[in-house]
Formats: C-alpha cells, structure tokens, sequence
C-alpha cells in the first residue's frame, strides 16, 4: 500500500488535541514539530504524505523517550495519535539493513493488529520497511514463509505469535523493543500468561513500550515487574472523556423496547457510519437477523465467524459501503474508522474501561461523536456510575439528536 492511498483529510473539526493536561512521572520534552524530533529523512516524508502536519500531544512527549530506549507508559484519550506515536517511534529505531524482527507489537485483536501493520507500512512507505501482520485464523505457510523471508517488525496477536516462536520461525535474537498496545487489556487475566509466554522468549534488555486510553491503577502496579525504571505519562480519570464525543441515554423499562428504539433512531445511524455494541455474540446474531428481517440494511461482526468473512466485513465497513455495524467488544478497543460517529451501547458495557474505547470509535482525532446508552431501569445505577468515575455528562437523548452528528 502507499501512503497517498490511505491519507486523506485529517481537518480537526471540533477539538484541539494538544490542549491536554497529562500527569507524567518525570519532566517530559514536548516537542511542538515532527521536524524538530530528529527523525530520519524518509520517515518524515513518510509521515507528511500520510497526511499529518503536526504531532498530538501524546505523539509530541512520547516519541522521543521512546526512540532514546526509555521504557514509556504512554497514555492519551482514544482517537488521538497513539497508534502513529508507537509506530514512528517505531520505525526511527529500526536498521533496516538488518533483515531480522527487530520490533514485536502485541494487540488484542486480529482487526486491530492488521490495522497497525498498514499504519506502519504507510508511515515507513518511503523506508523500505518489512512489516508482518502475525495473527491467528490465517494460514500458517503464509505466515511461515513471511517470517522466514525475514521481518523488521511483527504485529501480531499473542498465540499465533507465540506459536511462531516456538516454532523458532519468529526469531528473537534481534528483538530490541516490545510494545504492547492496549496494554490494560494485554495484561488482564485473559491474555496475562500468554504475554509472558512471549516475554520469556525475547532479550533480557527489550525495552518495554506500553499503550493504553485506560490504564487502571492495578495494571499500573505490576509494571515494576517487567519494566525498567519506566517513564509514566498518564491522563487523569476526569480528563479521560472527549468534549467531542456528546453522551446520552435512552430510557427503556423493558429489555424489548430496545428494538423498535433502534429501528427509530436508523436514519440517525446511516448519517455517516455507526457501530452497535452487544455484550454477546448470540445477541449480535439476533439482532442483527431482527433488523434485517425488518428491512434495515446492517452488517455485523464477531468472533465466532471465519476470519476471511471478518476481513470482508471490515474491508467493507471501512471503504463505507457498509454503514451500520452490529457487534461485540472485539471491535471495542483501537480500531480506526474516521468516518464512524455515532457509538450505540445496545447493551452497557461489562466495564468502565471498555466504556471508554466503546464510545472512542467515534470521535476520531477531534473530530466530532455521539455515543448514545439503552438503559432498562436497573442499568440507569451502572450508568450513573461510569459518569461519575470519568466526571462526565450523560443527559436524556434530545429530540434534535441528529443535528449533533
Ligand atoms: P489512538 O491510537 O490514540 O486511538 P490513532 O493513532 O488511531 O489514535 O489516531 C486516530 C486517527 O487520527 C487516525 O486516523 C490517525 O491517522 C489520525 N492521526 C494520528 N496522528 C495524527 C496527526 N498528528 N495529525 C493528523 N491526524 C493524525
């Protein structure tokens, strides 16, 4: 892919990103021009083709600690350039004279490990780079063959990673830098051992980059055990929300009214794209066979289905072809649809961190987003609770709800 395919207008429509107040561990550099970072030649050029001007404040005191080998806990609001301050981070450090894995990126999902792949690739477009998308559900001669012609970076989900090394078709003897996006979900119960399956296999001197819009406090406490004096910059619990993105509830007394207030609220969708959230799989399913019985066109995603019908899926979402996306928590964290603003909680979220992501589809980058909750009675307490932990406001749904969008 080149650069000049996937960049298109980056306009800041509601918010400025470097107003942002970040509670750091140390006195951190903020470096207001990628010009002034001391990037190589290519990757500057890669960077200004892919569309971006100037750094966000996450990208303006992250990339130069990380690029001197400073283990970095980097935190910043969902949309707002954490995904492009790993990657050129990433890609400032590499010797691409030396054909061998120099770098490993770890994310939770197939969709989103893809997804910074392309990012990498369209960011180094003019270095030569070699980047593999290592992740389960695809064929493992393919993967094999990659690996073995040689790559400077893997991003990859953690088993088939994993299997890779064991394998000895991922080589670790040059790995220099481990990063773990969306780290707070990297290191929670579900994907913890296999991370350290991983962990066990790279040099013992791998610095170590994590990357989350949530890092909860316990997540932050075993960081001392696999990190090395790390540099913390961290955004308070009440910043954590978007002006952007406007947040509302509907009221329904019975789980049953969610239905025909979703079908109400379909020419609101199809404004632009939206992505619906259910906290089952099952329910994606039913839900999604319900509207299009009532002949609303909606696709939807998870992950029961074969890889090849999530690629379609996804390829189709993004180009905008499709426009309404039914689906579970595998499309909660990282990925990046610009054109998505408006986030339906179908069903709450089974926690205050996923919230936050849920409603982070939209909104990208400043631009604007509505997230809008069904809540039965017994959800309105859950729901009081998430506005107060952010310090945020989550009003009744006005009437006027698609002027917002
Ligand atoms: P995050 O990882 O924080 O959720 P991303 O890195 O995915 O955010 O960035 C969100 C969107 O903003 C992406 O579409 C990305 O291309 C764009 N973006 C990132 N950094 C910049 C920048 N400095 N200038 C313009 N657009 C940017």
């Amino acid at each position: 892919m080149s650069a000049s395919e996937v960049s298109f207008n980056r306009k800041i429509i509601s918010e400025d990103l470097s107003n942002v107040e970040f509670d750091t561990s140390e006195d951190v550099e903020v470096i207001p021009t990628f010009d002034s970072m001391g990037l190589r030649d290519e990757l500057l050029r890669g960077i200004y083709t892919y569309g971006f001007e100037k750094p966000s404040a996450i990208q303006q005191r992250s990339i130069l600690p990380i690029v001197k080998g400073r283990d970095v806990i980097a935190q910043a609001q969902s949309g707002t350039g954490k995904t492009a301050t790993f990657s050129i981070s990433i890609l400032q450090s590499l010797d691409t004279t030396l054909r061998e894995t120099q770098v490993l990126v770890l994310s939770p999902t197939r969709e989103l490990a893809t997804q910074i792949q392309k990012v990498i690739l369209a960011l180094g477009d003019f270095m030569n780079v070699q980047c593999h998308a290592c992740i389960g559900g695809t064929n493992l001669g393919e993967d094999i063959r990659k690996l073995d012609y040689g790559q400077h970076v893997v991003s990859g989900t953690p088993g088939r990673v994993f299997d890779m090394i064991k394998r000895r078709v991922l080589r670790t003897r040059s790995i220099k830098m481990l990063v773990l996006d969306e780290a707070d979900e990297m290191l929670n119960k579900g994907f913890k051992e296999q991370i350290y399956d991983v962990y066990r296999y790279l040099p013992p001197a791998t610095q170590v980059v994590l990357i989350s819009a949530t890092l909860p406090h316990e997540i932050l406490e075993m960081t001392s055990k696999f990190m090395t004096d790390p540099i913390r910059i961290l955004v308070k619990r009440d910043e954590l929300t978007l002006e952007g993105i406007k947040q509302f509830f509907v009221a329904v007394e019975r789980e049953e009214w969610k239905f025909d207030t979703l079908c109400d609220l379909y020419d609101t969708l199809t404004i632009t794209q939206a992505v619906i959230f259910c906290n089952t799989k099952r329910k994606v399913d039913w839900l999604t066979q319900k509207m299009q019985e009532a002949n609303f066109t909606v696709s939807s995603m998870h992950g029961d289905m074969p890889q090849k019908e999530r690629d379609n899926i996804m390829k189709e979402f993004r180009s905008g072809q499709s426009r309404v996306l039914i689906t579970t928590d595998v499309w909660a964290r990282g990925i990046d649809v610009q054109q998505v603003s408006l986030v339906i909680n179908y069903d709450l979220p089974n926690n205050r961190e996923l919230y936050i992501h849920r409603i982070g589809r939209s909104g990208r980058f400043g631009r604007k987003g509505v997230a809008i909750n069904f809540v039965k009675s017994d959800d309105i307490r859950i729901l009081r609770d998430i506005e107060q932990y952010y310090s945020t406001q989550i009003d009744e749904m006005p009437m006027n709800v698609a002027d917002l969008i």
